[in-house]
């Protein structure tokens, strides 16, 4: 069964539409990964030396109105819905916790406007996750 998701995601790839694609919502019969969540502020305690004021992807952190994620593997724009809410990757996180684009972690960090806000959520585990990736016509 795993093999044929894994060969329809290819189908969608190679149409290149655009294409909307819940990547991990395949069935019943394929147990979903449990993804950790964390929580983060732009502070310095929570970004150190990137704490500017900024996501990596050069927003401002400050005119930020829709809920944000780090992800180190997913393109900046991407939907995540976890536990029901839709946020979009903004930023990237450690590469300790958050992977790379070719050895990816199971994990997402959710941006808190507020320092306490993010300390008193904390982390959490969940699988509750559904990507939705929009694939532009190709040029
Ligand atoms: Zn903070």
């Amino acid at each position: 069964m795993k093999k044929a998701v894994f060969m329809a995601v290819t189908v969608f790839l190679t149409l290149a539409a655009p294409v909307t694609l819940f990547a991990t919502s395949p069935g019943k019969d394929i147990p979903r990964q449990a993804y950790r969540i964390s929580h983060y502020c732009s502070c310095s305690i929570c970004c150190g030396k990137w704490s500017d004021g900024r996501f990596a992807n050069n927003e401002k952190t400050a005119s930020c109105t829709t809920p944000t994620i780090a992800c180190n593997w997913l393109p900046f724009g991407t939907e995540v819905v976890i536990d029901g809410t839709t946020y979009i990757v903004r930023d990237r996180g450690a590469k300790k916790y958050f992977g790379t684009k070719t050895e990816p972690k199971y994990a997402f960090d959710v941006y808190c406007p507020e320092h306490n806000d993010a300390k008193n959520k904390g982390i959490y585990y969940t699988k509750n996750v559904f990507f939705k990736i929009v694939f532009d016509k190709p040029k």
